[in-house]
């Protein structure tokens, strides 16, 4: 079995983090650990943390740091995480988040940190055309639907428009990645992990590049 990894994935909502999520995990065998999905599974299921953020997901605000510090502190202390690693999508979002994360990890506590850079038009469009389902996750588009109308290839599940993904909370999320993720930037650049990708290119080779990256990367810890 290939070895595993211990991943961020950094980006701009709609920079093809969810994608190349789920063709790494399946790469290295490591768990995909998106807390967007972790939320709406939350929202979807009506426990007390959904009832809780539904209102600000829905108007594309973030959640507080310790909140969905300890979903992914109770996601990362499993078993999978621990032996082979995690790829984590959508977390940290802020320099408080990364900041308990590190504490969390201890100082050698990723390889690397992939941020996949679109410019700021091309996302939006991804995101107005963007189409999910809202069983499984499963990412389509209106120029590229599920074989059968608005069914999920994968699981059957229904292919939806996120709640999130209107124009009007596509802004909220957009300034909110400016103001509060953007500075993750630098944060990982100053830590040595920082690998930036051109995640406009076709996703064959995104992954390509990202692979090529996490490769040399454990080379040169080995
Ligand atoms: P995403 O699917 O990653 O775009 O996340 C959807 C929504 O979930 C975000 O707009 C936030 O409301 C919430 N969310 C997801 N991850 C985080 C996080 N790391 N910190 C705060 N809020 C988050």
């Amino acid at each position: 079995m290939a070895a595993g990894v211990r991943l961020v994935v950094l980006g701009k909502q709609g920079a093809g983090k969810g994608t190349q999520c789920v063709r790494l995990s399946h790469r290295y065998a490591v768990p995909h650990i998106s807390t967007g999905d972790m939320l709406r599974a939350a929202v979807r299921n009506k426990t007390p943390l959904g009832e809780q953020a539904k209102v600000l997901m829905d108007g594309g605000s973030l959640l507080p740091d310790e909140l969905v510090m300890s979903i992914v502190a109770e996601r990362l202390a499993e078993r999978d995480a621990r032996t082979r690693g995690f790829l984590l999508d959508g977390f940290p979002r802020t320099v408080g988040q990364a900041e308990m994360l590190e504490e969390e990890l201890g100082e050698h506590g990723l390889d690397c940190v992939i941020n996949l850079e679109v410019p700021t038009e091309l996302v939006m469009n991804r995101l107005v055309t963007r189409r999910v389902c809202e069983d499984c996750g499963a990412i389509y588009s209106l120029s590229q639907p599920p074989t059968q109308p608005w069914t999920c290839d994968v699981c059957g599940g229904s292919v939806i428009q996120r709640p999130d993904d209107t124009a009007d909370a596509i802004m909220v999320r957009l300034s909110a990645y400016e103001k509060e993720t953007r500075p993750l930037i630098d944060f990982y650049a100053e830590r040595g992990l920082l690998e930036t990708i051109d995640g406009s290119q076709d996703p064959d080779t995104v992954f390509s590049a990202t692979v090529s990256v996490i490769t040399r990367r454990k080379e040169g810890s080995a």
